[in-house]
């Protein structure tokens, strides 16, 4: 028998937990005809509604349910983290409460695991049911990774993941504290499979992610994986230089020829304000590496556990 754990990140999702069991089961008999045996770990990201309650309920029911619960909401990469740490199959996978991740494709998961694949990774093919400026946005983030970073991160890409159990200790290695799981998943590397499906639309409540919450998450994951910016800086920086040595040229044989009259403070203010908004820019750049390092060497715990069964 071959133990694979089944992790669940939760925040406010009470009307969701009892479906996503149910559907989830429906896999049941390829678990026992495939000599799987299943552990469901449900992790609460500080839910404030009765999420916890229902998972209680589950846990009682079904000795297969395990949770934990968080002291606070933080965040779903905290939470699949935490579902890695305590998970102690021979194969994980981290799905949605909210059945965006079809359960009905575990199966074929799985199967792709028993021909060789370390990593059964999946993504969704298109952005139906999403707001428009959401997935121009979505898209236009993963093109400028692709050219960014050397983490392989893929467009569409959803945390939903089969990863055998060296996989997840590969991941382990990584306690970093900016946890993008996406760009993880891809800087490890291993032999994945990438399976397509249609999007599904969330089953009941709403999602967490508002427009602003997603762009500092992309902010996040451009940071984690990628120096990128901070080249640019120095880029920019020399382009100035060269710049203000052709302008010292020209004004130079421009007064030799015409003598120099004092005219031109206004384009001396336009100067004087652009060079400073670039170098604002920059230092805000640096600034978003140095507050990434700071929060890295606090080494503060990534979740604290309230409660668990
Ligand atoms: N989630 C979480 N902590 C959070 C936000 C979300 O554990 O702070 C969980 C949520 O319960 C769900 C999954 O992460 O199971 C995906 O969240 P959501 O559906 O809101 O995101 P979307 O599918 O819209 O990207
Ligand atoms: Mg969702």
């Amino acid at each position: 028998m071959k133990l694979l754990n089944i992790i669940v990140p939760c925040f406010n999702e009470e009307e969701n937990i009892i479906d996503f069991y149910n559907e989830l089961l429906n896999n049941e008999r390829y678990f026992s005809d495939n000599n799987f045996t299943i552990e469901i770990s449900f992790i609460d990201d500080g839910s404030t509604d009765g999420t916890l309650a229902e998972i209680k309920k589950l846990a009682v029911k079904d000795k297969r349910v395990s949770y934990l619960s968080f002291s606070r909401n933080f965040g779903k990469e905290a939470a699949i983290y935490a579902g890695l740490n305590k998970a102690n199959g021979d194969y994980l996978v981290f799905m949605d409460a909210d059945l965006q991740d079809p359960p009905s494709l575990l199966p074929e998961m799985l199967d792709c695991i028993k021909n060789g694949y370390d990593s059964v990774a999946t993504r969704r093919v298109s952005r139906k049911g999403e707001p428009l400026i959401r997935s121009f946005f979505a898209r236009r983030f993963y093109k400028l990774m692709k050219r960014i970073s050397q983490a392989e991160i893929v467009d569409g890409a959803r945390d939903y993941r089969l990863i055998t159990r060296q996989v997840a200790d590969a991941i382990l290695a990584m306690p970093e504290y900016n946890r993008f799981t996406k760009g993880i998943f891809g800087w490890v590397g291993y032999k994945t499979k990438w399976l397509e499906f249609e999007n599904v639309k969330r089953r009941k409540g709403e999602t967490k992610w508002s427009f602003w919450k997603l762009f500092s998450y992309s902010l996040e994951g451009i940071t984690a994986f990628s120096t990128a910016p901070l080249r640019m800086a120095s880029i920019l920086g020399l382009i100035f230089c060269m710049i203000a040595f052709i302008f010292i040229l020209i004004i130079i044989i421009r007064a030799l020829i015409f003598g120099d009259p004092t005219s031109g403070w206004p384009s001396l203010v336009c100067i004087i304000l652009l060079v400073s908004g670039v170098q604002l820019f920059c230092i805000g750049i640096i600034g978003e590496y140095l507050a990434k390092t700071y929060m890295e060497v606090k080494k503060r715990p990534i979740y604290l556990i309230k409660d668990e069964v």
